[in-house]
């Protein structure tokens, strides 16, 4: 299976039909079916890592202020349970989570890519004791899950600076911000796993403009870490929004 970074934005993509969702929709049906979808979520911060263990795992709405159709999406996928036992021994140090669900980071980027939701889908989170070098590893030890037809789908962004979102202004960019997805950009292309790790080092201000909590680029690391570099590499979507948002997806396939 390949494996996909997607750059999800805001909660609202969930509802909204445009060039991303659009886009989102054509990527799902064009990438051969996956037997289940692993999604790495900016939205699953725990200490030490764990895996999402829930045959029907809720959907989660974890975000305030939003109108209540966003509340009332429902992403019903199973969870598949086997593999997620199976995933956890792949994990050093990992544990099962009963209790957690899907969250936007996932099921605003799965309502169009897989919108029957008959797909089984669970969660690893991301363990915020880690260093950067230890998530990508992370990545590495999930590869295996490829050859079982499993998705691997980190959900987040790029270049994640809420603080300064343009709102009156959607197609704005901020010239830190093209620096740093342009960086990026380049540093997959390169197979630069420097660059990758130590963006601060690389791109000074603009990358911590770009990434002032790392939340929302790790899941990118994992995806990374899971490809190889046989891989085709391919950036389904590009683009920002309101200035200091990347919207970049990432395929290996
Ligand atoms: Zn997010």
């Amino acid at each position: 299976m390949p494996v996909l970074f997607v750059g999800h934005g805001s909660p609202m993509n969930a509802l909204e039909k445009n060039p991303l969702t659009e886009g989102l929709a054509a990527l799902g049906k064009s990438l051969p079916k996956p037997q289940a979808i692993l999604c790495v979520s900016a939205h699953w911060e725990t200490q030490g890592t764990q895996v999402l263990y829930n045959a029907e795992p809720p959907t989660i709405h974890d975000f305030y202020g939003f109108p209540k159709p966003l509340f009332d999406v429902q992403y019903p996928a199973r969870g598949p349970l086997a593999l997620a036992h199976e995933t956890q021994k792949l994990l050093p140090n990992a544990t099962l989570n009963e209790k957690w669900g899907l969250d936007h980071g996932t099921w605003s980027v799965l309502v169009h890519m897989y919108p029957h939701a008959d797909i089984p889908t669970y969660q690893v989170s991301i363990d915020v004791t880690k260093t950067a070098e230890q998530h990508l590893e992370m990545g590495r030890h999930l590869a295996s899950l490829r050859e079982k037809g499993v998705l691997i789908l980190g959900t987040g962004n790029i270049v994640h600076n809420l603080r300064m979102l343009q709102w009156r202004d959607p197609k704005a960019v901020f010239p830190w911000a093209e620096e740093f997805d342009l960086g990026i950009k380049k540093a997959l292309e390169e197979r630069d796993e420097k660059t990758l790790l130590h963006y601060e080092q690389k791109f000074g201000e603009a990358a911590d403009l770009s990434v002032p909590s790392p939340e929302h680029y790790l899941p990118l690391l994992y995806c990374y870490g899971a490809s190889e570099k046989d891989d085709k590499l391919s950036f389904p979507y590009e683009g920002y929004e309101m200035g200091s948002l990347s919207m970049r997806s990432v395929l290996w396939s």
